[in-house]
């Protein structure tokens, strides 16, 4: 498949790739695009034909429903019942990083939702999506432009590496504000339930409705008896090639646990990443070190973390040792995305 590649540089000069990007949705196609939390691979949320391409783009399991993604507050007509706290949630932090689940009407087909009775909705904060949806006339489904597993794109560099030949057109713009997925709330249960940490925090959310609790198995390693509430969380994800490795706990004992493993991995020929803050960065001097940001910037190290991962990568490290951060805010968002890229390898010292 040819993929056509456009960067947009300003909406208004660049009006028609944005148009011709809409069209390609109306007609059943797939468009990769920029949102504030990471790029999104789109199709029209109502074409089950269009979706199924992106499940075989990603290489996507079937079970993982998608996010329909809608240019305006007015879904009387994909979704059954607007609660309350719904409609606070929407007029509080839309458009923006939080994804609300309500239950679907039948207009939505089964492949976009997986099969469940409920569907998740947002409004992006960014232009050109805002655009693409409007002009295409559709809401657009939308999961991260990677392929399945790997860490979520937040440049469009990383779109067209995993998705050139895959998928129709690749929309190019800024890099990602935010830098991690949606926080996702489940407004059709009692209490509203984070089922997912993101850019909008949990300490946010509770401005709004006090009784917002979060799924209690998002933190931890996934068991028979503790499972995620939502399907695609319990899969492996955000993944470097590399083996990474969470070293977490105080600072001065993080670093030195951090050295040491260095030095052994260092020792066997391993090539090793350090992923560190900008206060950490002068602690070491083996190995590639790379900074997230400063900790006391929490919104910096989300931003930086996928393209971290990808960088690691890019260098051909064997093993990434990253510090821990404290699960505070974002903190919760950054440390679910790391645990999970880590496969759950965590260290406490
Ligand atoms: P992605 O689009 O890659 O960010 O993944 C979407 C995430 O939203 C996955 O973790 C899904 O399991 C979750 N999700 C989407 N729709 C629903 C839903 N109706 N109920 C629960 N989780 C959902
Ligand atoms: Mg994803």
């Amino acid at each position: 498949m040819k993929t056509k590649v456009a960067i947009i540089n300003d909406v208004r000069d660049d009006i028609e790739y944005i148009k011709e990007a809409g069209s390609v949705i109306k007609e059943g196609g797939t468009v990769a695009f920029p949102t504030e939390t990471v790029y999104g691979l789109g199709a029209d949320a109502l074409n089950s034909e269009a979706v199924k391409k992106i499940f075989i783009a990603k290489g996507r399991p079937q079970d993982n429903p998608l996010i329909v993604h809608v240019s305006s507050k007015d879904l009387s007509y994909l979704v059954k019942d607007i609660p309350k706290v719904a409609e606070d949630l929407m007029n509080k932090f839309w458009p923006g990083p939080l994804t609300i689940i309500l239950d679907k009407k039948d207009i939505i087909p089964d492949e976009t939702s997986a099969g469940l009775s409920t569907i998740g909705i947002r409004m992006p904060n960014n232009e050109i999506a805002l655009k693409l949806i409007e002009l295409s006339g559709k809401p657009i489904a939308a999961p991260s432009a990677n392929i399945s597993g790997r860490p979520s794109p937040t440049e469009v560099e990383r779109c067209i590496e995993d998705l050139d030949g895959r998928v129709d057109y690749i929309l190019g713009g800024d890099r990602s504000d935010i830098g991690v997925e949606s926080t996702i709330v489940d407004c059709t249960v009692e209490p509203p339930m984070v089922l997912r940490p993101g850019g909008i925090t949990l300490e946010m959310l509770r401005e709004v409705d006090a009784r917002i609790e979060i799924d209690k198995a998002l933190m931890k390693k996934p068991t028979d008896d503790l499972k995620p509430k939502a399907p695609g969380m319990k899969y492996r994800h955000y993944a470097p090639k590399a083996s990474l490795k969470i070293i977490r706990g105080k600072n001065e004992k993080t670093i030195e646990i951090i050295s040491e493993m260095l030095e052994n991995y260092i020792d066997k020929n391993n090539k090793v990443a350090i992923l560190t803050t900008d206060e950490n960065l002068s602690r070491f001097n083996k190995g590639e070190i790379i900074s997230l940001g400063s900790e006391k910037e929490l919104s910096q190290i989300a931003q930086n973390l996928f393209e971290a991962l990808r960088k690691c990568d890019d260098l051909g490290v064997q093993y990434i040792l990253c510090q821990g951060f404290e699960e505070d805010g974002v903190g919760l968002a950054i440390m679910n995305r790391l645990n999970k890229a880590a496969g759950y390898d965590i260290i406490d010292v």
